[in-house]
């Protein structure tokens, strides 16, 4: 399982980040899928099986410009092998999309919580709880919303959650690996180094509890409570 996202101050290729994610297979999946976008609407397209086979369904969209993306090789733990519970995971609007590996412990609660609040779930995995408590939380910044959201969950963590109106990826981790980088043009994510190291190679080593706000080009961190800290980058001096 992996995760990978993509903003940038330049087009990108849906192409780039489907790369990106083929770098990561090696963790093992059994499904796939990518959420993105050229400013504004959101394109979601997910398929079981090998990254091959989303390869396939996105087809003349491989080439397809966007400015923001973020994509998943799903591990099923709760929910079984459906295009549907594969990820990115939407919210009820569809404005909200995330990936999440790691397990929500706590998730069945939230879903009868959620549901009452009027929530229309659409999967049965742990994950899409995350993107309806965003949502419930949401009140025109993303950063503040999944400041809100993680406080909730009990498990094990590494998301990147995006919004159709905002462009940046709101990125956590806790027992989850995740990496982030950027250079001039561009921020990624990734569960390891290798899908970042053809745009930059120094890069950050999230630890538990903290978050990452990616736009393009920059990258600020936060502890949970939502304060700034400093973070080193480390050199990776292997290639590619
Ligand atoms: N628990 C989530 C699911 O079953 C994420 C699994 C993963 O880490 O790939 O969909």
């Amino acid at each position: 399982c992996g995760i990978v996202g993509l903003v940038g101050k330049k087009e990108a290729k849906v192409k780039d980040i489907i790369n990106g994610l083929q770098k990561l297979e090696y963790r093992g999946y059994d499904s796939a899928g990518i959420a993105f976008s050229n400013n504004g609407k959101v394109e979601l397209v997910k398929k079981t099986g090998k990254i091959e086979n989303l390869r396939k369904e996105l087809n003349s969209q491989l080439e397809k410009e966007i400015n923001i993306g973020i994509a998943h090789t799903r591990w099923a733990t709760h929910g079984g092998v459906t295009d549907e519970n594969a990820h990115p995971h939407t919210d009820c609007t569809g404005k909200i999309s995330l990936v999440h590996n790691g397990i929500i412990e706590n998730f069945q609660e939230l879903r009868e919580e959620l549901k009452e609040k009027g929530h229309k779930f659409k999967s049965e995995t742990d994950t899409e709880v995350i993107a309806h408590l965003v949502e419930e939380y949401y009140e025109g910044d993303l950063f503040e919303a999944v400041l809100k959201a993680i406080k909730r969950l009990d498990g094990a963590y590494a998301i990147g959650v995006i919004h159709a109106e905002e462009k940046k990826i709101v990125s956590v981790r806790k027992g989850s690996p995740l990496v982030v980088a950027h250079n001039e043009n561009y921020s990624l994510l990734a569960s390891d180094v290798t899908p970042i190291l053809k745009y930059t190679k120094d890069v950050y080593f999230m630890n538990d509890n903290e978050m990452a706000v990616l736009e393009p080009g920059k990258i600020e961190f936060y502890n949970v409570n939502g304060e700034k800290i400093e973070k080193e980058p480390v050199h990776i001096d292997w290639d590619e």
